[in-house]
């Protein structure tokens, strides 16, 4: 089936992408690519030996290490590395992790132009976007500025096979996520399309490969190549409920990123499946399932994926007040946003059932 579109606009920004195992060690050559020599490598407590392995192998093209990345990039921990960047004079970030280690280079970014260059350890796909999610005060706020692009992404399969599996497959969920809403999306082009689909093939060809087999890096390498296709698009073209729905979520009730969105995308695509049937068809397809949402739960639960919101901490209690929040600021979705089947399908996902149409 061709993706042709009779009418399209689209731009995709030069990001440098150098893959393959082992490819960290050309980080320097990288870096002297880019005209830069003093590296600030960030990283979170947990990846804090890791970063100091980095900062070893670059010797004096490291000036130092910021091992305090944490979740939903709070603005005082940016304020903070952006101090210490500036005081070491840094003409880098290296952010070594997943998405909120990439987020916090990409907080650098805004406040001081620094180029960055990101070594992801997770699928979020973070790196790929010039998308920035930060917290202040318990308020969680996005932008979209080409000044948090990151200018250059090295993917090493050797780094993600310490990825826990459970961690591994919510985390190919939440980039899957990106890759099914960008079927849909109303300014998606022929090109987001293909690198949405051949983001979604490489997970469902890899990601059970992995789970027979963490330490397989050819299978490693093909879902880390799927999180750039996915991560990709979503720096592409605009994310709908899904989306929406798993921030509402994580910002309102403090639900883990990637499970939640593991949990939620069966049944967002559930809901949105006859409004927009021949463009999400083909996930029937990739995934061997009568329906696009059907076959994506049935994969799911074939990866141990979480399936329920009441195992991640979601009191039943609180489902309504998500649909009143979910419904509050009106976004453009294929099937208009209706309280009721909103609490519906919160309902089901609470309670880990198959998805409903
Ligand atoms: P994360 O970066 O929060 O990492 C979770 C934990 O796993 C951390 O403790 C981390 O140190 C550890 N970890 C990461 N890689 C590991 C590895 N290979 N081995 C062992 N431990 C490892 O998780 P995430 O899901 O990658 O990122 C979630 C965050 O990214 C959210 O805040 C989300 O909003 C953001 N995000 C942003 C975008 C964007 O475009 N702006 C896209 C996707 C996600």
């Amino acid at each position: 089936m061709s993706l042709f579109q009779e009418s399209f606009a689209t731009s995709f920004p030069a990001v440098r992408v150098r893959f393959g195992a082992g490819v960290r060690h050309l980080l320097g050559d990288e870096m002297t690519a880019l005209g830069v020599s003093r590296a600030l490598i960030l990283t979170t407590p947990q990846q804090a030996d890791t970063g100091a392995e980095f900062a070893e192998a670059l010797g004096a093209g490291a000036v130092g290490v910021f091992a305090g990345a944490t979740m939903h990039t709070p603005v005082a921990v940016s304020e903070s590395a952006t101090a210490r960047a500036l005081e070491l004079r840094a003409d880098c970030v290296v952010a070594v992790g997943g998405g909120s280690t990439t987020g916090l280079g990409k907080a650098i970014a805004l406040r001081t132009d620094l180029p960055q260059i990101v070594i992801p350890t997770t699928y979020a796909g973070s790196e790929a976007t010039g998308i920035l999610g930060q917290t202040e005060g318990g308020r969680k706020t996005t932008l979209t500025s080409a000044k948090v692009q990151p200018e250059v992404i090295l993917y090493d399969a050797e780094l993600v096979r310490s990825l826990p599996v459970s961690m591994t497959v919510t985390s190919a969920l939440n980039a899957m996520a990106h890759a099914a809403e960008a079927l849909y999306a109303q300014n998606r082009s022929p090109l987001s399309t293909l690198m949405a689909l051949e983001g979604l093939r490489a997970f469902r060809a890899a990601l059970p490969r992995v789970l027979d087999n963490p330490d397989d890096l050819r299978a490693r390498g093909e879902t880390l190549y799927g999180a750039w296709l996915c991560g990709t698009v979503l720096g592409s073209v605009g994310m709908a409920l899904h989306h929406k729905l798993c921030h509402t979520l994580g910002g309102s009730f403090d639900l883990p990123h990637a499970e939640t969105h593991a949990v939620i995308l069966p049944h967002a695509i559930a809901y949105n499946e006859a409004a927009a049937a021949d463009l999400l068809a083909p996930i029937a397809t990739i995934f061997d399932g009568p329906t696009p949402g059907e076959a994506l739960h049935r994969f799911a639960l074939s990866m141990n994926a979480p399936t329920a919101l009441r195992d991640l901490g979601m009191a039943e209690a609180n489902l309504d007040r998500a649909a009143d929040i979910a419904v509050q600021n009106p976004y453009w979705n294929p099937r208009p946003i209706e309280r009721t089947a909103l609490r519906q399908l919160l309902q089901a996902a609470w309670a880990g059932d198959a998805p409903q149409v």
